[in-house]
């Protein structure tokens, strides 16, 4: 055992750091000192990383967060510990201030926390400089982001604070930061970027089982998160745990709310347009496990901490990665199996339309309406993107979050992975590049004549009525791409709204149109970066796949393989159980059941080869490569 292992004992009573833990501290207590910022979930453990290197350093040192509950709940459990902290906070009275503050300032305190307001005072800070506090840290640091979801504008002033304390050590910890709010946390606090470390770690979530659905209309959606539910809780008699509907709109929790009851569950709609009493009674109730359903809008959420949601659907498409993975992220909190199902078509894209119209940014915010409609956009783009993603969802969303460490390589645990061959980027073929091109003409000849349905129909050809009296038989592009169906030019003409090539007016009828990019790319002057949609069972084109061997496509689950050997399996077994145990994680984090008989079929015998195995990415051959790898070399 190291020394900080044994520290670790001692003063907080834990056997081992987390592996990014122990990182984070490392990287603070290096000589000379570092600036770090982690990101991890909620529940993570980020609070050892600035009280762990306090009792090492000795001193003061300060910690800034804006939760009264949290501070006065961290400093009562550091008392335990024999470690002496305390808070400063506005809603102390001033002699319960006074005396704090004089603990502090006779340097008889480990640790301080002090609520952002109470940096108003000029004083304060000079005083807590003349401490020298060898560590500052900053938790719930994406409050400083004005373009968070979290804003407080008392953080502005803390690059200030930190400029004038002078602390050799800067830890910022934050649950939520995509890049961008990453760059703002660390120009906002005066932290040279090249001189910052970033530890992201910890937002997997392997036993999510993620996938996404192809479905338009209400009642089809209605239809479908009922019977995905019913698979996930079993029949409403005795349910297995709750679930969470989310829904885009107010009147559709309702809606949907309806169908739940009407097929017994015990459910309720939760919406901002709800009587406060009324939100709460329903939050209250599925909390203690009353409700077995709630349908919801992205109202519902913030302190929902029941362990046992084994479902989250979502009707509509939300609005960004992030408010995704933080809604689905609310199912299997107890670890054990659940599913996050994203419902997703066409129409969600107009819907989304119309909620940015409608929406304003809120709080100090110093960008312009039009600024911020253009940036949710984005986000909802990027969302969309993972909506088509022709590679593992999971993996997806780690990399959109940049915890490119925690990537699973094929994970086992989404739809994509499931079904599908994990694929990488294609070439666009010259052939391929037409058909985007025939389709970006097809948009551009419509001129605002219709919509998207009608679009796909007339380029496939189809005369019927609707298209004959739009017009669109007369337009030139007409059955320009009759070799495919209506549905796969629908699904086409969705990639070219992701890729930024068409956009969609957020009228009550949302009619196409090129953006510049797709007017470059329609008249050649750009390059085709768009992946053409699978062509479905029975109409594969020749030189769509890539050639044999090469491809990580689903292989067979290999236990009536040949070469399956039952004796290696369960060594390998043994093997996966002692690593497990050794890094606290359950057994299919360090791999999956599937992964452990490919392998005891395959028989790898170097790193390389145990790449070529389903889901062992290089993250899991870095963490346990050589251990598997001892137990197959080793096997007769
Ligand atoms: P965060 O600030 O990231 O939300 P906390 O710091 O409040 O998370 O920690 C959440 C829980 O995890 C706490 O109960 C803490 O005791 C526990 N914890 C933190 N680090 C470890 C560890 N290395 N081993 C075991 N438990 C830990
Ligand atoms: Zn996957």
């Amino acid at each position: 055992m190291g020394a900080l292992e044994e520290s670790l004992q001692e003063r907080f009573g834990l056997p081992s750091f987390r592996p990014w833990q122990r990182e984070a501290i490392e990287m603070l207590l290096e000589d000379g000192g570092r600036r770090v910022l982690v990101v991890a979930p909620t529940g993570g453990g980020k609070s050892l990383c600035y009280q762990f290197p306090a009792t090492v350093l000795g001193g003061t040192t300060v910690v800034i967060s804006p939760l009264i509950a949290l501070m006065d709940d961290q400093v009562r459990s550091l008392a335990e510990r024999g470690i002496s902290a305390t808070y400063l906070a506005s809603t102390l009275d001033p002699d319960e201030r006074r005396r704090r503050e004089q603990r502090l300032f006779d340097g008889e305190l480990n640790l301080v926390y002090v609520a952002p307001e109470r940096l108003r005072s000029r004083w304060l800070v000079e005083r807590l400089a003349e401490l020298r506090p060898p560590l500052v840290a900053i938790d719930e640091a994406h409050c400083i982001s004005q373009w968070g979801h979290d804003f407080r504008p008392d953080y502005l002033r803390l690059g200030e604070v930190v400029a004038a304390l002078e602390p050799p050590r800067v830890l910022a910890c934050t649950a939520t930061a995509t890049p961008a709010v990453r760059e703002e946390i660390v120009a906002r606090l005066g932290l040279a970027e090249d001189a910052m470390a970033v530890v992201l770690r910890g937002f997997a979530r392997p036993n999510l089982t993620l996938a996404v659905e192809e479905v338009d209309g209400l009642s089809a959606r209605r239809r479908l998160a009922l019977a995905r539910v019913k698979q996930a809780l079993g029949a409403p008699r005795a349910p297995r745990g709750g679930a969470i509907v989310y829904a885009g709109t107010r009147r559709n929790t309702e809606k949907v709310a309806v169908d739940f009851e009407e097929a017994g569950y015990r459910s309720g709609a939760y919406h901002a347009g709800l009587d406060p009493a009324v939100r709460e009674d329903v939050g209250a109730r599925f909390a203690s496990g009353e409700l077995d359903v709630v349908v919801a809008t992205n109202a519902f959420g913030m302190g929902i901490d029941r362990p046992d949601i084994r479902i989250v659907v979502h009707v509509q498409t939300p609005g960004s990665i992030e408010q995704y993975y933080q809604e689905v992220g609310r199912a299997g909190r107890d670890g054990q199996p659940a599913a996050g199902v994203l419902l997703s078509g066409m129409s969600d894209f107009g819907l989304r339309k119309r909620l940015i119209e409608m929406g304003r940014p809120d709080g100090e915010h110093s960008e312009s309406v039009e600024a911020w409609k253009a940036r949710q956009w984005g986000l909802f783009l990027d969302l969309m993107r993972y909506v088509e993603a022709g590679s593992c969802r999971h993996d997806f969303i780690l990399r959109y979050f940049g915890d490119e460490r925690e990537v699973l390589g094929g994970c086992g645990h989404c739809d994509v992975c499931g079904s599908l061959e994990a694929e990488g980027e294609r070439k666009v073929s010259e052939e391929d590049a037409l058909v985007v091109r025939k389709a970006l003409a097809g948009v551009a000849r419509l001129r605002g004549r219709a919509g998207l349905k009608a679009l796909a129909a007339s380029l496939h050809g189809s005369d019927t009525q609707r298209v004959r009296e739009l017009g669109l038989t007369q337009l030139s592009t007409h059955g320009i791409l009759s070799a495919h169906s209506e549905a796969w030019i629908m699904v086409l003409l969705r990639r070219l709204m992701t890729a930024g090539l068409v956009d969609v007016t957020g009228s009550d009828f949302p009619v196409p149109f090129l953006t510049q990019a797709g007017i470059a790319v329609m008249k050649g002057d750009a390059p085709v970066r768009v992946l053409l949609p699978r062509t479905g069972a029975g109409q594969k084109r020749a030189g769509q796949r890539r050639a044999g061997g090469g491809s990580r496509g689903p292989r067979p689950i290999p236990v009536d393989d040949p070469d399956f050997d039952g004796a290696l399996y369960e060594k390998l077994k043994e093997a996966r159980l002692e690593a497990a145990k050794e890094r606290g994680v359950p057994a299919y984090v360090v791999c999956h059941d599937r992964t452990l008989r490919e392998m005891a079929a395959q028989k790898p015998r170097t790193r390389e080869q145990l790449a070529e195995v389903h889901g062992m990415g290089p993250a899991r051959i870095e963490s346990y490569g050589d251990r598997l790898l001892r137990v197959l070399v080793s096997h007769p």
